[in-house]
């Protein structure tokens, strides 16, 4: 088979895209001292859209049971959907509507900092936007990047996004109580993990019932 590869962005592209990255890097650490001088520990939560980011984050307030300590900022294309669930669980929300950007960037997160209201806070929670892709290339300055995919998403989601998984220092595989009924193998998913990233934590869960909360809780360092 006759296989076409991409080595990257176009001649025109690379310097802005250089550019745009090594300015979001050094946002990022900006971001990061602003946060430890605050005492604050920040997770990033990436994933593809309908992997449980939203459930995760809500299932980890519920279980850290500390609902005042925790900041979201929930990063979206357009609706509010995610922040007014997460609201409920009395954490303070902050939206970032990225238009039609899909990822969160350390400019974004650096402007939610500075308009949250902070005191009080030892957690913040950053639900990115629902994306595989180009999140991983983004670091915002948290503590801890997680990857969030499910098994409803099908048994190849590891394999096809390996640089994501890379970047991840926890990665959760969701819904597993559809394993069964979605043919997919949670094993084989660990291993393919493993395979990419034999550093992070894998865990299972199934964030509506809450299994698997607390070892993402300890794994995360929450
Ligand atoms: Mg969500
Ligand atoms: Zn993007």
């Amino acid at each position: 088979m006759k296989i076409i590869k991409s080595k990257g962005p176009e001649i025109f592209d690379i310097e802005l895209e250089k550019d745009l990255l090594s300015k979001n890097r050094s946002l990022a650490k900006a971001n990061r001292k602003k946060l430890d001088r605050l005492n604050i520990t920040a997770i990033d939560v990436m994933g593809s859209i309908g992997s449980g980011k939203t459930s995760l984050i809500k299932a980890l307030i519920k279980k850290l049971n500390r609902g005042e300590e925790v900041g979201v900022i929930a990063g979206d294309l357009t609706t509010t959907i995610d922040a007014d669930r997460i609201q409920e669980e009395g954490a303070r929300v902050i939206q970032v509507n990225t238009g039609k950007e899909c990822h969160l960037d350390a400019n974004l997160i650096r402007q939610a900092i500075d308009q949250m209201k902070l005191e009080g806070v030892k957690f913040l929670l950053i639900e990115n936007v629902g994306n595989l892709i180009c999140p991983g290339e983004f670091p915002l300055g948290a503590h801890k990047r997680v990857v969030v995919t499910s098994v409803t998403e099908g048994p190849y989601m590891i394999l096809k996004h390996p640089y994501i998984f890379k970047q991840a220092d926890v990665i959760v595989l969701n819904k597993i109580d559809l394993a069964k009924a979605m043919k997919v193998n949670p094993s084989q998913l660990e291993r393919d993990a493993k395979q990419i990233n034999p550093k992070a934590s894998f865990i299972k869960t199934n964030a509506l019932s809450g299994k698997g909360i607390d070892q993402v809780i300890r794994a995360l360092g929450l």
